[in-house]
């Protein structure tokens, strides 16, 4: 990719509880205000690049061994997920991890605990703007549907004012049609916010269409990568992650 990056990471290695290695050396760029997305299978070590970067993988006995990683100019390996949030990087996790006992509203505004301005309540109504069907659901957020539950941990992630998201397969366990919707919704919040995003995901067609640029990782390396067109033609692509054709 020519564009600074605005996130860059650069040859990592990551060993959980000190022994098991998982990342083996991975690099993977994102531009200023571009959707890029991450594939690859069960195990691959995806969700681990994210909380590498959200750095999660502390809460996980997990660390960076070797490579580094920096945001706006900024090392942010370094940092606590706390600082990392407040920088500007917002994880959205694999299996929603909304309160199930708060509502809607609850919930969004512990997205908002970083801030300290006055403008909670228009974001809110900003959130409901991309997800109206959330503002319906008045009762606690556990009796949302799945979709419900991804809708309401990204509008969550936009209450932060993020300049980053990183999403955790937002399509998992939500049927066709929801996919493409929630899929929509994510395009349009990053062209409407300009909002940088990096998206792990086994769907990858849903994937390949949003993003801008996309890597391929498997047993913890990058693979393959490339723009949207050349990962979209490429034969081992379409085989193996594009369901043949
Ligand atoms: P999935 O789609 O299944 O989440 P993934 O590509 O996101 O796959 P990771 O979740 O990053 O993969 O897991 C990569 C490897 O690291 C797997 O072998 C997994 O068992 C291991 N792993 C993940 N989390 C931990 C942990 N907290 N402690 C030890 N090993 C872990």
């Amino acid at each position: 990719q020519t564009e600074a990056p605005v996130l860059a990471v650069n040859n990592i290695e990551v060993v959980y509880d000190e022994v098991i290695q998982v990342l083996r050396g991975v690099s993977i760029e994102v531009p200023q205000g571009k959707i890029v997305t991450l594939l690859g299978p069960n195990g691959a070590g995806k969700s681990t690049t994210l909380k590498a970067i959200s750095g999660l993988l502390k809460t996980e006995d997990g660390e960076v061994t070797r490579g580094d990683i920096h945001f706006m100019g900024q090392r942010i390996d370094t940092a606590h997920a706390e600082e990392i949030v407040r920088g500007g990087i917002f994880q959205v996790m694999e299996g929603r991890r909304i309160v199930e006992d708060m509502t809607v509203i609850e919930n969004l505004k512990l997205g908002a605990y970083t801030r300290s301005d006055n403008e909670v309540a228009a974001d809110i109504e900003m959130v409901f703007d991309y997800f109206p069907r959330l503002k319906e659901r008045t009762g606690l957020a556990g009796y949302l549907s799945g979709g419900e539950q991804q809708m309401l941990a990204i509008g969550r992630a936009l209450m932060a004012r993020p300049r980053m998201i990183l999403l955790d397969e937002p399509s998992m366990g939500l049927s066709p049609l929801l996919v493409k919707e929630v899929f929509a919704i994510i395009e349009k919040i990053n062209r409407e916010q300009g909002i940088t995003m990096l998206l792990v995901e086994q769907n990858a067609n849903y994937a390949l269409k949003a993003a801008h640029y996309g890597y391929i990782m498997e047993s913890g390396k990058i693979v393959l990568d490339g723009t949207r067109e050349q990962l979209l033609n490429n034969e081992d692509v379409k085989e193996f992650y594009l369901g043949g054709g």
